[in-house]
């Protein structure tokens, strides 16, 4: 463990330190940040009442945050320091208007590489470990947040951010690195390029893959650990929060991702009604960052959906874990009245071994009507055997065709969704070369 004392806390030692730097938090907050201000205000949040908050209970009465707040008060609205004292800025990819903007201060990068390190001794990194960094440098908080806290850590970056995968195999070959850091779908990319490039895995000394910035599921963690012979482990951040390293699985258990309690105060909400629930329900996830000082969150609302767990860890840490992200709120498709998330279909496509993992959905609405056309690649195998038999790979094969009925009826019979399903050649679908496309809704057009 990279920080013994705080990963294992007991319950009432660390729920006072939550609450000693929840109210520090809250003051900064309600003196700083006008539009904050207001809002406790109007919560019944007063300085006094803030003094007298008797345990990280009352945090339910708190008012929520949400992205649009930082959208609206683009770009340093909800700054809680002067520019003069942030050391750093990042944003998230505006895909519609205007990026997220979030800001360091020196504490703040300090202890995001903390929380970094932290996640990292988790998985198994250590001290002196060649770490190959694949997530993208620049505005994008996974970069030069995980950077930082290989760097905390004693072991060795390798600043690769993503693309250029030819590249990146060679070095991961000449550097013998031990440990990969990407997104799931960029891993599962250089694992087929590798194939691609007949290098041999023995000569990558790969051994433990973490991996984030985008759902995944534990279909998507087998093909991984299969195709790499690696252990593939979650971590799990966003940039309002603070970036990657927010929580992560230990290797020792696989099963849920530890948070760094002490930072963040998760909590699991209805997301209808507000109403925070116990743990063990899925909900979702809320946090409220007790240390940071540049641009605080106060119950912020992730979107992603979750669930706690406070049961003892066979790694003894005894912070609570949260459950896999199985879904982002937002990526929430309601085809034809369906809901659906793509995390759904992916876990049936990969159930099939006549299946790769490379997968696309296109949804569109053809004369009022909402369509679903996926597309998916077949294994490798039978592309070969293709190529072999008949010397191309041909769609309307009859096999292909008894392949893609059984694709078809697969979904329906565990998803109640009628799709039209398109198999393709291997190599056919574009690569990620970060967080994937997945999902191509031209209903959005
Ligand atoms: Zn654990």
């Amino acid at each position: 463990m990279w920080n013994r004392k705080l990963e294992t806390l007991d319950r009432v030692e660390l729920q006072a330190l939550q609450l000693a730097r929840l109210k520090t938090t809250l003051r900064r907050v309600y003196h700083n940040v006008p539009i904050l201000k207001e809002r406790l205000d109007a919560a019944g949040f007063n300085p006094d009442r803030i003094e007298k908050m008797a345990s990280i209970a009352d945090m339910a009465h708190l008012p929520f945050m949400k992205k649009t707040d930082l959208r609206e008060n683009y770009p340093f609205g909800l700054f809680a320091e002067p520019l003069n004292n942030v050391a750093r800025l990042h944003a998230s990819s505006g895909t519609k208007g205007k990026p997220t903007v979030v800001g360091y201060t020196k504490a703040d990068i300090a202890n995001w590489a903390e929380a970094c390190a932290r996640s990292l001794a988790a998985g198994g990194v250590k001290p002196g470990d060649m770490v190959h960094n694949s997530y993208g440098y620049g505005l994008f908080t996974g970069g030069l947040g995980m950077h930082y806290g290989i760097e905390n850590l004693g072991a060795t970056a390798v600043p690769a951010s993503g693309g250029r995968t030819h590249q990146q195999i060679m070095l991961l070959q000449d550097f013998s690195s031990r440990v990969l850091l990407s997104t799931p779908s960029y891993a599962l990319n250089m694992a087929y390029t590798m194939t691609e490039m007949k290098v041999p895995r023995d000569s990558i000394k790969l051994e433990i893959g973490i991996f984030g910035a985008e759902p995944w599921t534990e279909e998507m963690r087998a093909q991984i650990e299969e195709r790499l012979q690696i252990t593939a482990l979650d971590i799990y951040g966003l940039s309002e929060v603070t970036g990657p390293g927010v929580s992560m699985e230990c290797a020792a258990g696989k099963n849920g991702l530890h948070i760094w309690e002490d930072m963040f105060i998760p909590e699991i909400i209805d997301p209808d009604s507000g109403e925070v629930l116990p743990d063990g329900e899925e909900g979702e996830l809320v946090f409220t960052t007790i240390l940071k000082e540049a641009i605080p969150v106060i119950r912020y609302r992730t979107g992603d959906l979750s669930r706690l767990n406070a049961e003892p860890c066979a790694c003894g840490r005894t912070v609570r874990r949260m459950s896999r992200i199985k879904a982002r709120l937002d990526d929430m498709l309601i085809i034809r009245g369906v809901n659906l998330f793509p995390s759904e279909i992916e876990k049936c496509l990969l159930s099939l071994e006549e299946l790769a993992p490379h997968y696309q959905l296109v949804v569109d609405r053809k004369k009022a009507l909402d369509t679903l056309d996926i597309h998916v690649e077949v294994s490798e195998h039978i592309g070969e055997r293709f190529e072999k038999e008949f010397g191309e790979f041909e769609e309307t094969h009859s096999e292909l065709e008894t392949l893609r009925r059984a694709v078809q009826s697969l979904l329906k019979d565990n998803l109640g969704l009628s799709a039209s399903v398109n198999l393709k050649k291997p190599g056919s679908i574009p690569r990620s070369e970060g967080k994937a496309v997945r999902v191509i809704d031209n209903r959005l057009k």
